[in-house]
């Protein structure tokens, strides 16, 4: 399926990397982590030469993954692409949930990602950012993870010959876990959260000869992440919905979709209009929420963070300046979710249109009907919620009943 994209030679674009916080350059084509500010490197493409070299047209020819947007990704030798066949992901209309909600017809869509390799959207990132690893000769990758991106890096790194050593807390879900190993990565539990993690690999990444993989510590996982909005945009006809609602730990998608859109808008693909960026974080979690209120550009560390959903229980993100800008600069907001309504959205995605939503993905839906509540999406907003991993990683209420075979049937 991708293979033909892999064979077609594209012409690269990119012309540098950019410190976000200071805007200070780097040269592509050699390996890079944080920006002396200590913080993440942006990619830059020479956006006019894209214009002039790519219409939508051309497109439509392409095979349906994430590496049809060549001209707009980092990779320059398309025998260093690392794939498992990144699909583009359905956005599945909702009508049985838009009634159950009272929203208006055509109002909800729901970016499934539980399709892609390993389960969650942290292929795209991971299979971009270890395709540049590979691209640049690395041949050891370590990270923290709170599962799925550990996952991602285990397979892809496995896929390319590169061994990658995996940190997550002692209480990331088991099937993350078992995944993980089962695809070649080294995984060790610690006791501590993914910020513990974190510091495993920054403190030990010299002696062990490690390239760090962390959200956003290095460029192209953003890269990998940008392809969601391209690709939305691409589905939506070159438009862009009312709003986006994202889970957000570290933010790469959530930032990673806005520069897609910018990139979209200077090539000429899409006009100026937004979607609202809406950051979802847990209320056990919520850094992000926190500084959006106080007004801030840096969130704090949150301490004592808990809640079931795994993958945005993220303490500290080195990129929450970006989001905030993100989400400020489109009028949208940050808002948190209780554990219960996480559990209530699932069951009621579930139900309505059997649509198994990761519980990230129901932070997503349980924030919209939360923001519906509150007044600040309207019931005629188009809203895009992101399930961003399949349901079928997580544990489920169980609501079966027993039966017992030696008595005769009675369902009422
Ligand atoms: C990683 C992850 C997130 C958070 O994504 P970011 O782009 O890092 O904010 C949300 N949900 C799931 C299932 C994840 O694996």
């Amino acid at each position: 399926m991708t293979l033909e994209s892999i064979q077609k030679n594209y012409k690269n674009f990119v012309t540098h990397l950019e410190c976000g916080l200071d805007g200070d350059t780097y040269e592509a084509g050699v390996v890079h982590g944080l920006s002396k500010a200590g913080r993440p490197l942006l990619v830059k493409y020479d956006l006019e030469a894209v214009k002039n070299s790519v219409s939508k047209a051309d497109l439509l020819s392409r095979p349906v993954d994430m590496w049809r947007f060549r001209e707009l990704l980092p990779v320059t030798k398309t025998e260093n692409i690392v794939s498992l066949g990144e699909t583009v992901t359905p956005l599945l209309n909702c009508p049985n949930l838009e009634s159950e909600i009272g929203s208006a017809k055509g109002s909800i869509l729901i970016k499934d990602e539980g399709r892609l390799p390993t389960g969650s959207f942290k292929a795209r990132g991971i299979g971009m950012a270890v395709s540049m690893a590979k691209e640049l000769g690395i041949k050891r990758i370590a990270m923290p993870t709170n599962g799925n991106a550990g996952a991602a890096l285990s397979a892809y790194g496995t896929r390319a010959g590169i061994e990658s050593y995996i940190f997550c807390p002692d209480d990331t879900p088991e099937i993350n876990i078992r995944e993980t190993t089962t695809q070649g990565g080294r995984v060790f539990r610690v006791n501590g959260l993914i910020n513990d993690c974190g510091k495993i690999v920054g403190d030990n990444k010299e002696k062990m000869n490690w390239f760090d993989l962390s959200t956003l510590k290095e460029p192209y996982r953003i890269e990998g992440k940008k392809t969601m909005g391209l690709e939305l945009a691409e589905q939506l006809g070159w438009q862009v919905p009312d709003a986006i609602f994202y889970p957000t730990g570290g933010g790469t998608g959530l930032i990673g979709m806005w520069k897609a859109f910018d990139e979209l808008e200077k090539i000429g693909f899409i006009g100026s209009k937004r979607p609202k960026m809406i950051a979802v974080q847990a209320e056990g979690c919520a850094p992000i929420v926190k500084a959006y209120e106080d007004g801030v550009e840096h969130a704090p560390l949150w301490q004592n963070a808990h809640t079931m959903a795994a993958g945005i229980r993220v303490p500290i993100a080195v990129g929450d300046f970006l989001i905030l800008r993100a989400v400020r600069e489109s009028g949208g907001f940050a808002i948190t979710v209780s554990d219960d309504a996480i559990e209530d959205a699932r069951t009621l995605a579930g139900t309505s249109e059997g649509i198994l939503l990761c519980p990230e993905g129901a932070a997503t839906l349980a924030a919209y009907k939360k923001s519906l509540a509150e007044g600040r999406i309207g019931k005629n907003e188009q809203v895009v919620l992101f399930n961003c991993g399949n349901g079928v990683k997580y544990p489920m209420l169980d609501t079966s009943e027993y039966l017992d075979k030696d008595q005769p049937l009675n369902i009422d």
